[in-house]
């Protein structure tokens, strides 16, 4: 990871690569760009031909706003209409105020509730930025590890403790190919968007900046 490090360090020393890899989540958010599983709240007491849900009537009370954490399913498409991204059955979790999803989106978000279904138009520099110039750079391919593949994201050290992300463009015999713009960087995007859940946030995720999930700890 050296030679990667130093080549895009433009001749400082000191920068390295600091992580590896993301889902396709990645697509929403800077900050937060792991998939998490939403805390699924409620208690199922119903017997026979009915069920209630404990919680769910106490939640649909919350609106959007700084530090609580918002779970929400969604689906991007360029502006022409073609799908770039969706959740899966897990919908994306994100803590309110803190950056963890693109701009656009996250203004939009504030005062939702539990249940609401709006769609957005979020131009690309409130989206993943306008596309940066001589954004690319080609690197030996042993500067990555072996599953190295296109699309996958790399964070980067700069100068000042700061982290630049990097993604891969292209993968070849021996080289790699990497650029500063996200995949979908100068893109006017659509999000079409449905909130799950809205809940306040843990001491915890309050002192970490981001969402958790109940069931996983990652760092
Ligand atoms: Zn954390």
């Amino acid at each position: 990871m050296a030679e990667l490090a130093d080549a895009l360090a433009s001749g400082a020393s000191g920068r390295k690569v600091v992580s590896v890899r993301v889902g396709p989540s990645a697509l929403l958010g800077s900050g937060e760009q792991k998939e998490r599983e939403a805390e699924t709240k409620g208690e199922r007491v119903g017997r026979g031909g009915w069920a209630c849900y404990r919680g769910a009537m106490s939640s649909t009370a919350d609106r959007v706003r700084p530090n609580q954490v918002v779970s929400f399913h969604y689906v991007v498409s360029l502006s022409g209409g073609k799908e770039v991204d969706r959740t899966g059955e897990r919908p994306m979790s994100y803590l309110h105020g803190h950056g963890g999803i693109v701009p656009g989106l996250e203004i939009e978000m504030e005062g939702k509730a539990t249940g609401d279904k709006f769609e957005i138009a979020v131009p690309a520099h409130d989206a993943y930025g306008e596309l940066l110039k001589n954004s690319t750079k080609t690197y030996p391919k042993d500067s990555f590890p072996k599953e190295v593949a296109v699309g996958m994201q790399f964070a980067v050290d700069a100068q000042g403790g700061q982290r630049v992300p990097v993604w891969i463009r292209e993968v070849k015999k021996d080289r790699v190919v990497v650029d500063r713009n996200h995949p979908l960087a100068g893109k006017n995007l659509n999000f079409s968007v449905e909130i799950v859940e809205v809940r306040a946030a843990t001491p915890e995720e309050l002192a970490h900046g981001h969402a958790h999930s109940p069931h996983e700890h990652h760092h």
